[in-house]
């Protein structure tokens, strides 16, 4: 934790040993296994100790994320917004984790800016904005449940990771990792792995719970974008596929259901940028992963008003589905030299 002022962690630690605090916790928008499984740790943590956390998810979150062992609701503010109003409001202290602008909370947006009481951040995206009274953030850790793990250390809160605390931080990691495939440089990964193995989780379950839980229409759904809907551009080390709402309405489509599409061009040789463009509810969702240094995330804060790490990032636009395959064929020629130079 290299970023994180040692009076931040002693202010935190301060602010937490209280009598029982309401805490609100709010992961981003459409959030994914590191979002829910950070979320879900804390909260873990936080009742154990005595006081009573609970999670408001901006919008609903996959089905394969929700085998998790812990007991812990998540209100949907996109189902229920009274509900999730009325948790922050009563709140004495609110967690952002997983994200690092008030606006990846998407309809909550105004809830975190105004919300009075202390803001803390957890969080490993760059180009972090100060949103938050607390602001712990680490872009050099794999996901924010690694880093979550070494906050809850250091504010000596330890011994309140139950095994299901331990098996939600574990499920951040991995699936930030893509199953420790990438961001796996830097020890402290492996070393929080362990530490949490030591909690006897099972990481079968966890896999198949991640990974081997999908609807046979998401499998049709791949396998009809890989074979139908992917363009290469083999002298551009390129590819991209686009989604329409009613293709997706045609593979009776479920939230999550396109997670991971992104990655498989990734796997074509010499592929090192590859897209996906999902329409959905009236905007474009955008993907963008990358092999080596080419900056998804620049690409994606240039062109698509978004943001992300350098190998993973995403964005959205108001243009029509076929605009945005237009504007991004149009963009690539111009990437060419620094996607050509790519090492991997
Ligand atoms: P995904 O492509 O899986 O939705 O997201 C990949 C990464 O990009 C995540 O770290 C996520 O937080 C970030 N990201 C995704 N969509 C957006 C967006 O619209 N804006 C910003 N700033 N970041 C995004
Ligand atoms: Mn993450």
């Amino acid at each position: 934790m290299k970023n994180t002022d040692i009076q931040i962690i002693a202010a935190l630690k301060q602010l937490l040993n209280n009598d029982k605090l309401n805490i609100a916790i709010v992961p981003h928008e459409h959030p994914d296994g590191d979002a829910i499984g950070s979320a879900i740790g804390l909260a873990e943590v936080l009742n154990g100790f005595g006081h009573n956390a609970q999670i408001v998810s901006p919008t609903d979150y996959p089905d394969f994320l929700k085998w998790f062992s812990a007991k812990t609701e998540i209100a949907v503010f996109s189902r229920n917004n009274k509900l999730g109003k009325k948790i922050l409001n009563q709140s004495d202290v609110l967690f952002c984790l997983d994200f690092n602008e008030a606006g990846r909370a998407g309809k909550m947006e105004k809830l975190l800016l105004d919300y009075e009481n202390p803001k803390i951040l957890i969080d490993h995206h760059p180009y972090p904005t100060s949103f938050c009274d607390f602001m712990i953030s680490e872009i050099h850790y794999s996901s924010t449940a690694e880093l979550l793990f070494d906050v809850i250390c250091k504010i000596g809160m330890e011994k309140y990771i139950t095994q299901s605390a331990a098996e939600a931080l574990y499920t951040g990691i991995l699936t930030d990792t893509g199953s420790f495939n990438h961001n796996t440089s830097d020890p402290n990964t492996f070393k929080v792995v362990s530490e949490l193995m030591k909690y006897e989780i099972d990481t079968q379950k966890i896999q198949s719970g991640v990974y081997h839980n999908f609807s046979v229409s998401r499998m049709r759904l791949l396998g009809y974008c890989l074979s139908q809907k992917m363009i290469v551009f083999p002298d551009l080390r390129t590819a991209y596929i686009s989604i329409s709402k009613k293709e997706l309405e045609e593979y009776n489509f479920k939230t999550g259901d396109t997670e991971g599409f992104v990655n498989y061009p990734l796997s074509i040789e010499n592929v090192v940028f590859s897209a996906i463009f999902i329409e959905k509810d009236g905007v474009i969702k955008a993907s963008f992963r990358s092999k080596g240094d080419f900056p998804t995330n620049h690409f994606s804060h240039d062109h698509f008003n978004g943001g992300g790490h350098l190998n993973a990032s995403g964005g959205e636009t108001n243009l029509t589905l076929e605009e945005t395959i237009e504007k991004f064929t149009q963009l690539i020629p111009a990437y060419k030299h620094q996607l050509l130079e790519t090492v991997i």
